[in-house]
């Protein structure tokens, strides 16, 4: 009721007078940020641009692309979800009304990509023209034992430069048409690349997208800065993250990934003996839910510690699920990172937990 809203807000008041920490929220979906924005999200600090691939008439375009056997097919094939992708990322700027928004390209495993059902492996034939054995041969040569540890993140902007281009196409476009709308907004698009693990392979990715960017911006003759960063959730990004730092414009850590190739453990099986590692005393919680500090955290503040000294502007942020835990959030706070992001309903936890946090440990 009103009067629960207004203690709610007075509470909640007092927190963001005392935290140093910003809090954004990680969401896909108009619905979801605007639900975040009325909990007190001061933008998206992950938006996963995954599921919106898997809308039928998207999801086979984007099976045309992989089966394609030259650039200029693979670009008509993505060209099909473009305005799609674009409407996506128009109706997010309208919903944040001018607050930052990071969109993390493209980071599945290729596996959920490809075509699993005979009726579709025979409609992408005709379409592409080919047998069904040839179609089938592709998805067979794409297989992989662990696609977790596989093809996903930048490493399919790298074999598929076309899919960064169409994203970096859609985010571009989608911020000059919404800025037109809104003169008074500051829009600066965050693109965000998955999976970086040294600065070689981000800068194959950054050039993609800023040749792309810079084309688009002439083409629509405006002026728009945007930034090009990076998740951070490899552990080789923390132990490389200086000269990472050199070329991006800010660091995410992505703890989910982190804590899965920090640990060597699966985040989807993990669960499966944990137990007997809590019945042991190994671990007092999951390391999925909150953050390893002496592990994982050590690793975030190696990649801070190298970072910033080389890039002073580096923006710094976490967006795994530890992002809307309190102790981890404190963490953050203690090793300096700028935001946290997580998910809508967990906002006021983090904005009360980096309150918390500041008055423990106050920022100079
Ligand atoms: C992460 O790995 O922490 C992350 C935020 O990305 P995702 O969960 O989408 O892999
Ligand atoms: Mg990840």
């Amino acid at each position: 009721d009103a009067s629960i809203a207004g203690e709610f807000g007075r509470i909640m008041g007092w927190a963001d007078k005392y935290r140093k920490l910003a809090v954004r929220t990680n969401a896909d979906t108009p619905q979801d940020a605007k639900k975040a924005r009325e909990l007190g999200a001061e933008g998206i600090g992950l938006c996963r641009t995954e599921h919106m691939f898997f809308d039928p008439e998207r999801i086979f375009a984007f099976r045309e692309m992989i089966v394609s056997d030259t650039k200029e097919e693979r670009e008509e094939a993505l060209e099909k979800i473009l305005p799609f992708q674009q409407g996506d990322f128009e109706a997010l700027y309208e919903a944040l009304e001018g607050n930052p928004v990071t969109i993390r390209f493209l980071d599945p495993p290729l596996h959920e990509f490809v075509p699993q059902e005979e009726e579709e492996i025979e409609k992408l034939a005709k379409a592409k023209n080919k047998t069904v054995q040839e179609i089938k041969d592709i998805i067979t040569s794409l297989h992989e034992f662990n696609p977790m540890m596989g093809h996903r993140g930048l490493r399919l902007a790298v074999t598929y430069p076309e899919i960064a281009v169409m994203q970096t196409k859609a985010v571009i476009r989608a911020a000059i048409n919404v800025q037109k709308k809104h003169p008074d907004w500051k829009l600066e698009p965050e693109i965000m690349i998955p999976l970086t693990s040294e600065v070689k392979e981000f800068n194959v990715v950054k050039k993609v997208v800023v040749e792309t960017a810079e084309e688009e911006i002439k083409k629509a003759g405006v002026k728009l800065a945007y930034q090009v960063g990076t998740m951070i959730e490899i552990p080789r990004a923390c132990l490389t993250a200086d000269e990472i730092a050199k070329e991006a414009d800010f660091f995410c850590f992505g703890t989910n990934d982190l804590t899965q190739m920090t640990f060597g453990f699966s985040r989807d099986d993990a669960g499966k003996f944990l137990n007997a590692y809590y019945d042991n005393k190994i671990f007092e919680s999951d390391p999925f839910a909150k953050l390893d500090q002496v592990g994982v955290g050590k690793l975030m503040k190696m990649a801070i510690d190298l970072g910033r000294p080389v890039n002073p502007h580096l923006h710094v942020g976490i967006c795994g699920e530890h992002g809307g835990d309190p102790s981890s959030v404190e963490f953050c706070h203690n090793i300096g990172l700028d935001y946290v992001s997580c998910s809508p309903f967990r906002v006021p936890v983090a904005r009360l937990a980096a309150a918390q946090a500041e008055i423990k440990n106050p920022r100079k």
